[in-house]
């Protein structure tokens, strides 16, 4: 075999089996996680006890096929409606919007709101293709009953991004005030 021919044969040769490339691969679509970070995880998972890494796949499908979206406010919850909407002691006229229902728990950690939440599953990125539409906002207006919406979590500067993507995409989207 010529030396090149080798070094060309060796260059598609695959870096792991292909279950370790799959594992990896999965693991990559982690926010945050790179290959060599998914490499070091993915080894140390095939390093583990099957029942410590088997734990974690369990862990996923329990939460993948338990949790769901409330149908009222959109919070992640496994029962619907969610804890915070049918809760006894919360206000139902206060509506407190956010973009993830992560903030729901940094709020709630003050112990200083006892109201209603609204998740919009994110904020306003004309460069992710994420516009109103994508975003929570015509159910919060439902809630409300009124014609716009409040969002006070709404920063300048996503108000500036959004008036730049309405104003390349040629679109008007709805009325946004804070
Ligand atoms: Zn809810």
């Amino acid at each position: 075999l010529r030396e090149d021919a080798l070094l060309c044969y060796t260059s598609h040769m695959p870096d792991f089996a292909a279950p370790v490339e799959r594992l990896i691969d999965a693991l990559k679509h982690l926010p945050g996680i790179g290959q060599k970070t998914a490499q070091r995880l993915a080894f140390h998972l095939l390093r583990a006890s099957p029942e410590e890494a088997l734990a974690l796949s369990d862990a996923i499908r329990d939460a993948k096929e338990k949790i769901r979206e409330c149908s009222t406010c959109h919070n992640i919850t496994d029962s619907d409606p969610c804890l915070y909407c049918v809760g006894p002691t919360r206000n139902h006229k206060t509506i407190c919007v956010v973009e993830e229902a992560h903030n729901i728990l940094a709020i709630e950690k003050t112990r200083m709101y006892s109201g209603m939440y609204h998740v919009l599953g994110g904020a306003l990125s004309p460069l992710q293709g994420r516009g109103p539409e994508q975003l929570k906002i015509k159910s919060h207006r439902r809630r409300r009953g009124d014609r716009r919406v409040p969002l006070k979590v709404a920063e300048a500067a996503r108000r500036a991004r959004f008036a730049d993507w309405r104003r390349h995409s040629g679109r008007r989207g709805p009325g946004i005030r804070g």
